[in-house]
Parts: structure tokens; sequence; C-alpha cells
């Protein structure tokens, strides 16, 4: 019958590559002859369009396959061990060859590190522990088999990693002589590896490898008393094998979702690190009301405690009488109003640029402007302690990321040196938001100058704290240089919503025409760019606001001080570390029963260990409860 005739059908695809062919991607099926059409196509898209890159060559190769020769085996059973580390997954292999009487994975590891650099599997000998592969480079490759298809009218999926795993250790554990196999993916991004036997079926474990690692490989363990290797190879290349019943991705047991994110918040909750969050029932202030009760607020990034300041109230009436409240559209389409146009030119002003775009959060500011600029090829050099935008940004741009040691611009140096690029970038807060000190800015911007790279600060915690005027990081330093990206926040000191990016206007239409985090969200509401700019007229208007801030840092670090404790600070942020995540949730909830609202800062916002209470001052903080703060902070550190 036409339709019993079977085709074995293979795909390689490959890429030149410095002189020599470089895998791409490979794929084999054995199919009816109505099958092979359907799969064609698939296989080209396959090949030529990977992940790994653009396949510039392509073999298909068709062979006709005789019934009488296909060996039909039932699927290996799938378990699924899950496992916390890879070192945990290395114990389970362990566990593995203990079953199947091979020897213990001290002995078997050296050989699972030479599979690394091969194309094949090994073949390893387990009595003897010698490699039985006829080429050392290439290992072995199983070949000739497939999942049974017959009752399949077309092909869907011709991409299942997960179902040509089973096949294919299905094959190799029926092969003579072969007692078990090991593998590991050379995908840096997938972690899951097997183990299979006959007795043992096949047993994914969850991480075999670090994250990132290309170390992966295929070993085939062997017992020369059951079979020769000539036996083993042959059957291994040669032999038609479908397998049937392969449990199907969709199948097979998954995981219910929402028990995973439970176990997570339960993990959480028992390592002290579950958030909760309290809800204020006034204005953001120096002093709120939480549960009815008053409290001194001192843990807010309103640096200034403008929120409740009456020309920002003022203003903000004013627009929404005139605006209406939301905005209805996206700034590139209907979303644009004078009052977005108007607030730009002020931060430009302000910060003495050219030009300036306001994003609607700071963290879409650094997540937009670095993914928008850092492309592949190119480099972000990071400072450890920036934050989490930052670093989201520098992920999701296709750019390498290069992290620095902490505000060490010799490390930022080497770095660079260590690092070439044709196209790179250095990023740092201006001022760290859990440390509270501040970036080495001249030497930061001499460095980008001298290599070229873009340089871009994060004044978040910086606008309207730092400098005379309130003015930032450049006035801090009273430079007359600028770095080519300021970025900021209007959430802070200046007392309303949004992010920012303040620099030359290329950089700004660039970062119109290409930051997706600004062209494809609607844009924050008129009102509130009437709040931003209220609030930066305030900081001009008003310098004492800024100058009382500077004073009452000055005079909360003697503060604490006097009461044993040698803290020193530039700006308002006053990290107090004790280190122990429990503790420092605990010596916050008993300033808090003492009337003062402080919180307790825990990984990940910052490392395992390094947990602290944030104590963030405002300008209209009095002395005395900046005194009473100090001491009650002391005594629950004691007691
Ligand atoms: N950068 C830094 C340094 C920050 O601390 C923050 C806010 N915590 C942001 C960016 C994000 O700003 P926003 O809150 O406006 O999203």
């Amino acid at each position: 019958m036409a339709d019993k005739e079977l085709f074995s059908i293979k795909m390689r695809a490959s890429k030149e590559e410095s002189g020599s062919a470089k895998h791409i991607s490979g794929a084999e099926k054995i199919l009816s002859e109505k099958q092979v059409y359907q799969c064609v196509d698939s296989l080209i898209e396959r090949g030529l369009h990977h992940d790994k890159g653009e396949a510039d060559f392509l073999n298909i190769k068709l062979e006709k396959v005789n019934e009488d020769d296909v060996l039909y085996l039932d699927a290996l059973q799938v378990t699924t061990i899950e496992v916390d580390t890879y070192k945990e997954g290395l114990l389970e292999i362990d566990k593995f060859l203990k079953e199947i009487n091979a020897p213990s994975l001290d002995t078997i590891m050296p050989f699972i590190e030479q599979t690394y650099s091969m194309r094949g599997a090994m073949l390893l000998d387990v009595k003897k522990l010698i490699r039985l592969e006829p080429d050392l480079q290439r290992g072995i490759r199983a070949t000739y088999m497939d999942q049974d298809r017959s009752g399949s009218k077309s092909i869907s999926n011709f991409k299942n990693h997960y179902e040509e795993a089973i096949v294919l250790a299905t094959k190799v554990v029926n092969c003579p002589g072969i007692i078990g196999e090991i593998c590991i993916s050379d995908d840096p991004n997938y972690l899951t590896g097997y183990v299979a036997s006959k007795d043992v079926g096949y047993r994914r474990i969850t991480k075999l490898k670090e994250a990132g690692s290309e170390n992966g490989g295929r070993i085939f363990l062997f017992d020369s008393d059951k079979a020769t290797p000539a036996e083993a190879i042959d059957f291994l290349q040669k032999q038609v094998v479908i397998v049937k019943n392969v449990t199907s991705l969709d199948t097979m047991e998954r995981k219910n979702p929402m028990e995973v994110l439970a176990k997570t918040n339960e993990r959480l909750k028992e390592n002290n690190l579950f958030r909760t969050m309290k809800s204020i029932s006034s204005a953001q202030g120096s002093h709120v009301i939480l549960d009815g009760k008053e409290y001194v607020l001192m843990a807010s990034n309103s640096y200034l405690d403008l929120t409740k300041h009456p020309y920002m109230i003022e203003k903000t009436l004013e627009a929404i009488n005139k605006y209406g409240v939301g905005s209805g559209g996206s700034r590139l389409t209907t979303g644009n109003t004078s009052m977005h146009d108007l607030l730009e030119d002020k931060i430009a002003k302000f910060k003495d640029t050219e030009a300036a775009i306001v994003f609607n959060t700071g963290y879409v500011a650094n997540l937009a402007t670095i993914s928008a600029i850092m492309r592949e090829g190119g480099v972000v050099f990071s400072d450890e302690l920036n934050h989490a935008s930052i670093i989201d940004g520098c992920r999701l741009s296709k750019a390498r990321t290069v992290v620095y040691k902490h505000n060490d611009m010799a490390d930022l140096e080497r770095k660079i040196l260590e690092n070439p690029c044709d196209f790179g970038m250095v990023v740092s807060d201006a001022v760290f938001s859990m440390d509270g000190d501040i970036l080495n800015l001249p030497e930061f911007i001499r460095i980008c100058q001298k290599y070229k790279l873009l340089s871009m600060v994060d004044e978040a915690h910086a606008t309207g704290v730092i400098g005379k005027t309130g003015h930032g990081i450049v006035e801090h330093y009273e430079l007359n240089v600028t770095p080519d990206i300021l970025m900021g926040t209007l959430s802070k000191a200046i007392g309303g919503e949004g992010g920012y990016v303040a620099g030359s206007k290329t950089l700004i239409e660039y970062l119109r025409n290409t930051a997706r985090g600004f062209i494809f969200s609607t844009s924050l509401s008129p009102a509130i760019m009437a709040a931003n700019l209220a609030g930066i007229e305030i900081i001009e208007n008003e310098p004492s606001r800024v100058q009382r801030l500077q004073e009452n840092v000055l005079y909360f670090c003697n503060c604490l001080k006097e009461e044993g404790l040698d803290i020193s600070s530039k700006t308002a942020i006053i990290p107090i570390i004790i280190g122990d995540e429990k503790k420092a949730m605990d010596v916050s909830q008993k300033l808090l029963e003492n009337g003062f609202f402080i919180s307790a800062i825990r990984y990940p916002t910052v490392a395992k260990g390094q947990a602290r209470l944030r104590v963030a001052l405002m300008a209209t903080h009095t002395h005395e409860e900046l005194k009473l703060a100090a001491r009650l902070i002391v005594e629950s550190m004691r007691g």
C-alpha cells in the first residue's frame, strides 16, 4: 500500500563562520509520503530561521525506509524531579547512577565535562571507563528514529524538542549494551536535562547547570558484558525505530500554575521576605495617618514635602478644570497637550540641556531609554548598586551588560579596557537609592569622554536634594559639563508623578521615535503635568526648602552620632544597616509602635543579609522629631 511506505527525512542547517560550517539546527522524521510534503516546509523554516542564527546551508535528505526493518518501541514514561539548584540536580544524577549500578558521579563527572566540546554523544564503557566512539570529536549520533505519526493527519508541530528527546532516549536505552543515558542541553537558557534507562524511564531534572552556561552534552552508558561496541553503534546509527505513545507536553503532568505561585509566596514568608502594604489615609507628608493614628513619616521620597503644597494643588486643579483628568491617548497620537510640552521645556531649562522628554514613571524612563539606545554588539557598563529600573533596562536591551564595582572609577576603567566595543554606555545612579551616597561624577564624565562612551546618570534622588539650589548632581560638583543623558523622576522631591530624560535635541528626538515605553503607552494626565511643573517652580522660587532639607540631613546625622551611631550622608537617604531581615523588620515595627514610620528594606531591593532601615528625610521634619527618631532608632536596634 502506498500509504504504508515510509520515508526517513533529515535536515541539517549550518552557517559559514570564520571559514568553517557552524551547526545551527537539525531534525529528522520518519513519515508517510503524504506527510513528507507537509513536513518539508516546516523543516526549511526551522533550519533557516533559528535562534542560533540564519542558516546559509541547508541539507534535506529523503530515504525510503523498508517497513519490515522498523523496530516499534513503547515510549519511556516521563517523570520530573524539581530541584532548586543545579548542584541538587547533579545529586539526582548520582542517585540515578546508583540505581543502574553504574559508577558514581565523582567518576562520571569528568566524562560529562569532556562531552561539552563534542558534537555527538559519548559512548562510555562504564566497567573499563573507556570511551568507545570511533571519532572522539564527533561522538556518536543516534539516528533513524521518530515518534509514531501514523494516526495524525496533519503534522502540526515539528519543533517539539521535548518529544524528540523522549524518542531519542527511548531508542538509546533499548540499544544493545546501553544501560542508561545522561543528557544536559547546551542551550544557555534551558537548564532542564534528563537521565534515562529502561527501568527508571525518562526522568527530567529541572536544573542541571548554571543559568547562561552552554556546557551541555550527552553520554550513553555502556556495559561491555552485554554487547559489543560495534553492535551498539550499528543499532544507534542504522536501526530504524518508531516510538509509540510519546507523552506530549500537553498531556504530561503540568504543574498547577497557582500552586507554583503559592509556593513562592510561602518561601518568601519563610525567609522573612514577604511584602505587605500599609495603607495611608492622608496626604504624603512628614506626618501621615495610618489606621486612624498619626505617625512621623521618615521613609518617603517626597523629600521637599511638596505633594500638598498649596501652589501644587492650585495649579493641578486649574489644569483639571481646563483639561479634565485622563489624557486619552499616547503622546504620539492624541495624548499630547500643551501642559506636556510646557513641562518638557521646563525640565530642559532646569537641567540646562537642549531638550527633555517625559515618561510615565522613572522606571519606564530607564527601561525605555536604555533599551532604545543600546543594541546588539554594544556594552552597557553599570554600577553594581544601580536601581532595578536600570538593571531591567539593560536586560531589555540586546547589549551585553558589564557590572563594575560600586562607584569605583578605577574598576570602571579596567572593565572598559577589558570589554572593547564600538558602541557603549556607562550608567549610574547619581544618588544611590538604598545607600544615599553620591556618584563620583567628575571622574565618571572624564572616563566616558576618554573612551567615547555615552554617559547616563539617574537623578531620581538627586534632583531637589543636592546642589546648592537643588538642581542635582551637576550643580553639586559645580561642573560645567553635563552627562549625555540626565534621567530623573518627577515623583520624589518634585512631588508629582512621571519620569524624564534631559539631554541633546538629537537624543530626545531619537527617544521620541524609538523608545517603546514612550510610544506605546497612554500619556500621563495633563493635571499631573501641571503638578510637576508647579513642583519645579517651587524648587526654583523657594530655595530655602532645599536648604532646610540639607540642613536636616546634617542635624540628623549629628543626632545619630550623639547616640553612638557613626553615620554620615550628604543626601536625604540615610541607611542604617541592620543585616538580618527579621531583625530589620522587628526594629521597624518597634519604631512604628513609637509613632515613627521608617521602612525596613530587604532583599531583593538590597543584597541578602544587608537589610536596613532606609531613613529618608524631608525639608519639613522638625529638629525635635529628628532628635527623637535618632534616639528611638538606636534604642530599638539595641533592644
Ligand atoms: N531610579 C531610581 C534610582 C529610583 O530610586 C527610582 C524609584 N524608586 C526610579 C528610578 C523609578 O522612578 P519612579 O518611581 O518614578 O518610577
